[in-house]
C-alpha cells in the first residue's frame, strides 16, 4: 500500500491510496471514525449552580467542549480496562454577571484545555455564582459522540479511456470537472479531478472503476491533528491484527 499526500492542513488530510483494496480502506476510515481516542469531560462535580440552568444541561454542555489531547499519553488500542489510566482536571469558578465561556475552565494539564475558548457554557446574571470541577478522560466515538476525533471518508478513483473518442474537443467540453484536456490531438486525463459522472460517454469514452486507488479524507474537531488520526488509526489496526494472529497462534485443536 502506497500513500501520497495531497493535501496536508493541520485538521484535515487528502490523501491517495494506491495498491490497495476497498475493505482496508473501510477499516481506516471506520478506525478513524469510532476506534481513535481524544479527551472529553466525563465527570462533572457541581458544587454551586445559582444560575438559572439546571446541573445536567452544563454538564452536558461541558461533556460537548472538544479538549485539545496530548496523544502521546493515550494508551493504543484504548480499552475500558486502560481508560482510567490517564486523567485531567478542569475547575471552573465564576460569578456574574456574566457569560462563562470554555476559557474560564482551567485545567490541570495545559496540553488539555478547550480547542476554543469561545464556547458559550451558560449566562450568569448580577449574584449568580457557578463553582465546578471536571474530569476528562480519553474515549473512542464508538463509546460516545464527545468522544470522536473527527470525520473520515473515501472516493472512488476512474480510469478513463479516450482513446475512441471521435470528437475529442467536444469530449473534453463535456466533461464538468475538467478532468479532461486537449493536448494536441490527444486527451490528457487527471483521475484526481474526476468523479465518474459519465458525461465523457456519450462522446465514446470509456470509464471504469479503479479498483486499486481511493482518495481518503480526514477532518478533525480540532482535539488532535488530522495525521494524528490516521498515524492513530493505523497503529490500531497493526495492533488488532497482531492480536488476532496471536489468538490463532495460541488457539490449541
Ligand atoms: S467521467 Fe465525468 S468527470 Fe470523469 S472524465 Fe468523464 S466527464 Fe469528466
Amino acid at each position: 500500500m502506497k500513500f501520497e499526500i495531497l493535501e496536508d492542513k493541520p485538521n484535515y488530510l487528502k490523501i491517495l491510496i494506491k495498491d490497495t483494496e476497498p475493505a482496508i480502506v473501510n477499516a481506516l476510515r471506520r478506525t478513524v471514525l469510532a476506534e481513535v481516542p481524544v479527551m472529553a469531560i466525563d465527570e462533572v462535580y457541581i458544587y454551586e449552580n445559582s444560575s438559572s440552568v439546571w446541573d445536567e444541561y452544563i454538564t452536558h454542555r461541558l461533556a460537548m467542549i472538544p479538549l485539545k489531547t496530548d496523544m502521546k499519553m493515550i494508551p493504543l488500542p484504548l480499552t475500558e480496562e486502560n481508560q482510567a489510566s490517564y486523567s485531567v482536571t478542569l475547575t471552573l469558578d465564576v460569578e456574574g454577571p456574566k457569560t462563562v465561556y470554555s476559557s474560564d475552565l482551567h485545567s490541570s494539564d495545559p496540553k488539555v484545555r478547550p480547542t476554543s475558548g469561545k464556547i458559550p457554557i451558560v449566562d450568569l446574571l448580577e449574584g449568580q455564582r457557578l463553582r465546578l470541577e471536571a474530569r476528562a478522560v480519553p474515549g473512542k466515538g464508538e463509546w460516545h459522540a464527545k468522544w470522536q476525533a473527527g470525520l473520515a471518508s473515501y472516493q472512488m478513483v476512474f480510469k478513463v479511456d479516450t482513446t475512441e473518442c471521435e470528437d475529442k474537443k467536444a469530449c473534453v467540453k463535456a466533461c464538468p470537472r475538467k478532468a479532461l484536456k486537449l493536448d494536441g490531438n490527444k486527451i490528457k486525463f487527471d483521475e484526481l479531478k474526476c468523479n465518474g459522472c459519465g458525461a465523457c460517454k456519450e462522446f465514446g469514452a470509456k470509464v471504469e472503476e479503479d479498483r486499486s486507488k481511493y482518495i481518503f479524507f480526514i477532518e478533525t474537531n480540532g482535539q488532535i491533528t488530522a495525521k494524528e488520526a490516521l498515524n492513530a488509526a493505523i497503529k490500531i489496526l497493526l495492533a488488532k491484527s497482531k492480536m488476532m494472529e496471536s489468538e490463532i497462534a495460541n488457539h490449541k485443536k
